[in-house]
């Protein structure tokens, strides 16, 4: 069977579902094909936060990439309301872990950056100091020296997956690797599964995967990094629901952590920051030991709670290159024609993704040509990654 498309999208990750619905909706027949399972790579993985900023200003990256993310939190508001439109997804039904985080610092000074963020923020309504009387566990027993609410959503990316895949039936292939890759000056033609495909534009939203697809399509360009991180995982337990980051000496919070249920109902706390950036190439044991020790530090008793169980999950995050290889500021899109390659360089960037690739293509000019065709292939429904801590704590 041969197909034709408007668009192909290869990669089944935030980016390449989120485009796949906002493409589909501007009135481009689209098709997306994702070798593993959906949310198999740095999605399925992320925390789920949804940063309005302070997180880059935590970081230490101040102007520029705190701006991109300025404009995200109302836009996901949006999406999660149901109010979704041209360039926004409903993504009604996403379930939203926290609608708040704490930010807490185990020592009353700060570096001067850091205080003016927390200031202007505190200004803006974005922060709030919390009273000694209303501190949450794990810090009611052991208070800490400042302790602020930070009005950001975390939300279950495993969630948001699964409702961008129900938005687009018949239209999401997975499982298998595309064959006979080719570019021409109309379009790109590849296989899958014996059957044959012609599009007139391809979107690499593969994330790490990026770079094997340029290398097929032998493009020197964009170049890709790699940024590891081993993050730390302990359930069981009586772990309190805690979504927030720990304020250290430098811009980078010492711990983040957010809060899951895992499918056996078990409480999981899923830690980053400098930790996960610190830990890599360190054995589990060494990274657990360490997480141990910073955790009496800056959560004294959680550590000690009977009936905890570590885990690491080593990941990458996949972007475009940058200098000194530190994180791109904000969404990264490179127009070559028939292919178009894309790194979102945060989950909650995926609007700004949409918004980018949109622009981009009216800009060509490329109008919707090719009616939406069938797939037999997608008569299935899509396979989905299970949590990354399913396969750790149960697999
Ligand atoms: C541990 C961790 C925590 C994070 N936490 C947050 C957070 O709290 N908030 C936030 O905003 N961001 C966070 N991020 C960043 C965020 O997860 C990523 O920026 C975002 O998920 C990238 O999405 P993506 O779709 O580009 O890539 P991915 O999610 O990696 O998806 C790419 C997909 O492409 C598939 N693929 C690979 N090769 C091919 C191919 N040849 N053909 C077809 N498909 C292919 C892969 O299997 C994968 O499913 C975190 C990242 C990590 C690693």
């Amino acid at each position: 069977m041969k197909y034709a498309a408007d668009i192909a999208i290869f990669g089944g990750g935030v980016a390449g579902l989120w485009l796949l619905t906002q493409l589909r909706r501007i009135g481009y027949s689209v098709l997306l094909i994702e070798t593993k399972r959906l949310g198999e790579g740095q999605t399925g993985a992320a925390q789920g936060i949804l940063h309005g900023g302070m997180k880059y200003a935590l970081d230490g990256l101040f102007s520029d990439a705190a701006q991109a993310l300025t404009a995200m939190p109302a836009r996901w508001r949006q999406a999660l309301d149901g109010n979704g439109n041209e360039d926004t997804p409903d993504l009604s039904g996403v379930t939203i872990v926290a609608h708040q985080q704490l930010l807490w610092s185990i020592t009353s000074t700060l570096p001067t950056r850091l205080l003016q963020q927390v200031a202007k923020r505190l200004l803006h309504g974005a922060m709030q100091p919390l009273d000694r009387a209303d501190y949450p566990a794990p810090f009611d027993r052991h208070p800490p020296a400042a302790l602020f609410r930070l009005h950001e959503q975390v939300i279950d990316p495993h969630s948001l997956v699964a409702r961008l895949a129900a938005l687009n039936p018949g239209r999401i292939l997975t499982g298998q690797p595309v064959t006979a890759l080719q570019r021409d000056a109309q379009g790109v033609t590849f296989q899958r599964a014996g059957e044959h495909y012609r599009v007139r534009r391809l979107l690499l939203a593969a994330g790490a995967g990026n770079r094997d697809l340029l290398a097929a399509l032998q493009e020197q360009q964009p170049t890709m990094q790699l940024r590891p991180l081993q993050m730390v995982l302990l359930s069981g337990g009586a772990l309190p629901p805690l979504f927030g980051h720990c304020l250290g000496a430098t811009n980078l919070p010492r711990l983040t952590v957010t809060s899951h249920l895992t499918s056996s109902g078990e409480r999981l706390w899923y830690l980053g920051g400098e930790l996960a950036e610190q830990g890599v190439g360190r054995s589990p044991d060494t990274q657990i030991r360490i997480a141990k020790a910073l955790l009496h530090e800056l959560l004294p008793g959680v550590a000690d709670l009977p009936g905890l169980r570590w885990r690491t999950l080593p990941m990458a995050r996949a972007e475009a290159s940058n200098p000194g290889a530190i994180r791109p500021n904000g969404v990264k899109l490179y127009d070559a024609g028939t292919i178009l390659t894309v790194w979102p360089t945060k989950l909650v960037l995926a609007p700004a993704l949409g918004d980018a690739v949109s622009a981009c293509l009216r800009q060509q000019p490329f109008q919707p040509e090719i009616a939406e065709q069938p797939l037999a292939a997608a008569a299935h429904p899509p396979q989905l990654a299970p949590p990354p801590w399913e396969r750790l704590l149960h697999g």
